[in-house]
């Protein structure tokens, strides 16, 4: 008798159907998030998938009847999927899988364009956690919404047609980089300076900021705005790269945005497709990456709003209704990256293509900031995935008291529901291009699934 764990490589258990659920799991994947680069996107994409399946928007204050399936679009940036089932809710409770659909990028600031040496620019201010260095010299798209004075909105997407320019952010040649080589990473690189290049040819006839003034002049005939529109404009810049296969046995995915997309995904598809009586609550959740602050992110209180409904249409008591409820809170896990051996505490850590990878607490330091799920929570989601064959694993962010992280499930555990972490282990976290293993994504759809049966 083994008494011993050990991790298991999905693909070394994998079958030659299993392996080919896995290989024709990721194509949708990868349209998933090609798609919905930016939370806006991230909702339109899968406001049209669940549609598909019959779900109908739903207004605050309506009754939710057994059976029903609905989403309500949270301002177009957050979006909360609802399948009313048929179980006890006292009993049984909601389950619920939450995930965000925002991923570090460069934000425009309100005022962004400039002219300097016959050049036009446009200034970021950087979202989310950033290594500043490596969003120069890639190729940019800009998404997003433009509002006008009259309420009406333009939708932006420039870059990622093949026939469209992109922009892009320049780099010191490394012959003159004896001095910028010295610094920090921190320091050699400003967020100042991370000014998207947007034009070179000046206006006819005009003598100052020319430039600047032929790029005004695109705008007005593409989007009929004026350089006042970007005061209430939220555009950004996101890599303009298509998601791609990598390796030659295929067996990764790298793209943009995979933090939070590989559980955004999964989560979409378990509550599509898995046969259940159970009430699942399946939230996309804008601004994770900033503190989950404002009324899209999931410190809102549109959750508590939701599951109140829910109770007063099933005559149930809200308190009991969220003392029963559960929650996986999908969010990536760094994979350990040999290359960078000492960020990691080999035993526990997420291994690529090792299964999708459950977190029992995030935060730093003395797990400060974290949720902690409880054992008995772990055990019972044991079992849960035990049952259906779900390889998975768990892992901490990194090494204890080199940095550390923060995620969503406390805010869900804060009103009293069981929360854990969980989520897909990434290399290259929170990069331009990021990269992931295809086993742990089908894991990831695997696990959500048994979760919410
Ligand atoms: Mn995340
Ligand atoms: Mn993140």
């Amino acid at each position: 008798m083994d008494l011993t764990y050990k991790k298991q490589n999905v693909y070394a258990v994998a079958d030659k159907a299993e392996l080919k659920r896995i290989f024709d799991y990721s194509e949708g994947y990868k349209k998933f998030l090609d798609g919905g680069k930016t939370e806006r996107e991230a909702v339109s994409y899968t406001v049209k998938m669940v549609e598909a399946e019959g779900y109908k928007p739903y207004t605050l204050g309506n009754k939710i009847n057994k059976g029903d399936k609905l989403y309500y679009n949270n301002r177009g940036k957050a979006l909360f999927i609802l399948r009313a089932g048929k179980a006890d809710l006292a009993q049984n409770g909601v389950r619920i899988l939450v995930a965000h659909i925002d991923s570090p990028r460069l934000d425009l600031k309100q005022v962004p364009l400039y002219e300097k040496a016959d050049m036009a620019y446009l200034k970021t201010h950087y979202y989310g956690g950033i290594k500043k260095y490596q969003w120069l010299t890639i190729p940019l798209a800009l998404h997003g919404a433009i509002v006008l004075k009259n309420g009406k909105s333009l939708f932006v997407n420039i870059g990622e047609d093949e026939a469209d320019p992109v922009f892009y952010i320049t780099d010191l040649l490394p012959h003159l980089s004896q001095e910028l080589n010295r610094k920090t990473i921190g320091e050699g690189f400003e967020a100042e300076n991370l000014n998207i290049l947007v034009g070179g040819i000046p206006l006819d006839g005009e003598t100052k900021d020319a430039v600047k003034k032929g790029v005004l002049t695109i705008l007005h005939e593409k989007y009929g705005i004026v350089e006042e529109d970007f005061l209430s404009a939220e555009l950004q810049a996101v890599p303009a790269v298509k998601a791609r296969d990598v390796g030659l046995d295929r067996s990764f995915i790298a793209g943009y945005g995979h933090d939070d997309s590989v559980c955004a995904y999964p989560e979409i598809t378990a509550t599509l497709q898995t046969e259940t009586d159970q009430t699942v609550l399946t939230i996309l959740a804008d601004k994770e990456e900033i503190g989950s602050e404002g009324n899209t992110g999931m410190q809102c209180v549109i959750i508590d709003d939701l599951l109140n409904e829910l109770a007063k249409s099933y005559g149930v008591n809200p308190a009991v209704l969220r003392a029963a409820s559960k929650c996986i809170s999908a969010d990536v896990t760094a994979a350990y990256d040999p290359d960078f051996a000492s960020a990691f505490e080999e035993s526990n850590v997420g291994l690529v293509n090792h299964g999708v990878t459950m977190n029992k607490f995030t935060g730093a330091r003395g797990k400060s900031g974290s949720n902690d799920a409880s054992a008995e929570f772990i055990g019972y989601l044991r079992g849960v995935f035990a049952k259906d064959n779900v390889i998975w694993q768990t892992g901490e962010l990194g090494r204890v008291d080199l940095g550390g992280g923060g995620t969503v499930a406390k805010y869900i555990a804060k009103i009293n529901i069981d929360t854990v972490d969980m989520g897909v282990p990434v290399l290259s976290m929170h990069a331009p291009y990021e990269l992931i293993g295809k086993a742990d994504l089908y894991s990831a759809h695997k696990a959500f699934s048994a979760f919410v049966k």
